[in-house]
């Protein structure tokens, strides 16, 4: 789990993750409750560091990961570094709460500590899609990292990228079936050629996709922002035009262009609607 203090990090961690050789088999922003918190550390409950730790946990985003590999609770531990930051820095400076840590409280990752507490955790973040539910923001926007940019294990580099500019206000890993990978694609129907259309709705179900919900942080108009740092769909053409942009640096083609952004300004809304509501 990605701490609040180190959600804005998200995609430099990812990225770590993913370079370790580990597989996300799910993964999902949230924003606890104290209450929820609580639950979550509960094995903790009565020591001097509980309220300090679950007024933490509780203060802002987290984002919960299933990680998998061979020997995953061992390897995540060891990538993430002893629990204090500091001690972090001295006998493991490559690790995760080295470079994103402060101290002993805030040290920006949790990693299960056995399979029977894995095992439970997981199904804490996994089975509840009501736990730790993000606010519902306003004036934001989509973006949908496509699935051959996920397999190839770009995400994170992605993510980096939009959080230079993007505040990410949700995010879920999700799988979309035809039925709905059409209708989410629905509105290019009538403007990509008939067999454009179906090669992208074809993309988008091909794998697993990460969705964010976006907000700029420079109070300009999220959609319009977002879709300039996406630049043009068709990622050959974006090299040519705007080199800076995530469809050049990250897609392939037309179809495979690395991200899905909402199009229209009055979309956002809806789009973040159908994904992270509708689609639960
Ligand atoms: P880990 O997260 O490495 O499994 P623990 O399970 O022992 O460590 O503790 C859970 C979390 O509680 C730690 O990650 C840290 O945020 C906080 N914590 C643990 N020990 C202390 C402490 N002595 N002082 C303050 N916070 C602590
Ligand atoms: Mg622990």
């Amino acid at each position: 789990m990605v701490k609040p203090d180190a959600f804005p990090h998200l995609g430099k961690i990812l990225n770590a993750i993913y370079e370790s050789g580990f597989r996300v088999n799910n993964m999902r922003a949230c924003h606890l409750s104290l209450q929820e918190a609580e639950e979550f550390y509960a094995v903790h409950a009565g020591k001097p560091f509980y309220e300090k730790l679950t007024k933490f946990m509780s203060s802002g985003r987290i984002c919960a990961l299933e990680l998998v590999a061979p020997g995953a609770i061992t390897k995540w531990r060891s990538l993430i570094g002893p629990t204090d930051s500091n001690k972090a820095r001295t006998e493991a400076p490559n690790s995760i709460r080295a470079h994103f840590g402060t101290d002993g409280s805030f040290n920006a990752v949790h990693g299960s500590d056995a399979p029977d507490t894995a095992a439970a955790e997981i199904s804490f973040f996994f089975s509840n899609p009501s736990l730790g539910k993000c606010d519902v923001s306003r004036g934001t926007t989509l973006g949908v990292i496509k699935p051959h940019a996920v397999g190839d294990g770009v995400a994170g580099l992605i993510l980096d990228v939009i959080s230079e500019r993007f505040e990410v206000t949700a995010l879920r890993q999700l799988a979309f079936d035809r039925a709905s990978g059409s209708e989410f694609l629905e509105v290019y129907k009538g403007v990509l050629a008939m067999g454009e259309f179906a090669a992208s709705v074809d993309e988008i179900i091909a794998g697993p996709c990460i969705a964010v919900e976006l907000r700029s942080k420079d109070n300009s108009d999220s959609v319009e922002s977002f879709r300039q740092l996406c630049g043009p769909m068709d990622s050959e053409l974006a090299r040519v035009l705007r080199p800076a942009s995530l469809r050049a640096k990250f897609g392939l083609n037309k179809i495979r262009n690395a991200i899905h952004c909402t199009d229209l300004p009055e979309d956002g809304g809806l789009e973040v609607e159908y994904v992270f509501s509708i689609l639960v």
